[in-house]
């Protein structure tokens, strides 16, 4: 389908399919027509959906909580090798601290993001969110990056779907 008919679709509230999504993303960065397109047709979503128009911001922060990375980004200033002296993993109460800082200035969203580390065991992940969602149940967590989610397949032995269930 080409991608006129595709954003067509979209603009009509019809749903894309799978398909159609892998379309829209291969649109290539270069194509400023394809890409101006793309960015109407959000714009005509987004004052459908808020006529006013009115646009809104939620506050939120991002919570690093290693710095430990085997993954080794050619760009990164922020990783350090597994044992490096550098290195850190916050503890738990340095996390709910950083939180409730967020909550205090009226924050509503967590993004938790770290380094591939390969010293922490998926139990980790679920411990800590698990720990976070009852102190602060209304606080969003918008958190791991795909690398992350990566390396807590690889240390879980679990499949993706299992690690994302859990
Ligand atoms: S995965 Fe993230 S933390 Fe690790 S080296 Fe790459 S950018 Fe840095």
């Amino acid at each position: 389908m080409s991608i006129d008919a595709i954003l067509e679709k979209a603009v009509a509230g019809e749903r894309l399919t799978m398909d159609d999504a892998v379309r829209l993303y291969e649109v290539d960065e270069n194509d400023e027509v394809q890409l101006n397109k793309l960015g109407e047709a959000a714009d005509t979503m987004m004052k459908k959906w808020h006529p006013e128009p009115i646009t809104t911001f939620v506050i939120g922060r991002n919570v690093n909580y290693t710095n430990f990375c085997d993954t080794y980004c050619r760009f990164c200033a922020f990783y350090r090798p597994p044992g490096h002296e550098e290195g850190y993993v916050l503890s738990d109460e340095e996390i709910f601290k950083k939180i409730q800082e967020t909550v205090d200035v009226g924050g509503t969203e967590i993004l938790m993001q770290g380094g591939t580390n390969p010293n922490l065991e998926f139990s980790y992940y679920t411990d800590l969110l698990r720990n976070i969602k009852q102190r602060f149940p209304d606080i969003t967590m918008h958190s791991f990056s795909p690398a992350e989610i990566y390396k807590m397949m690889e240390v879980s032995g679990l499949a993706l779907k299992k690690c994302y269930k859990n």
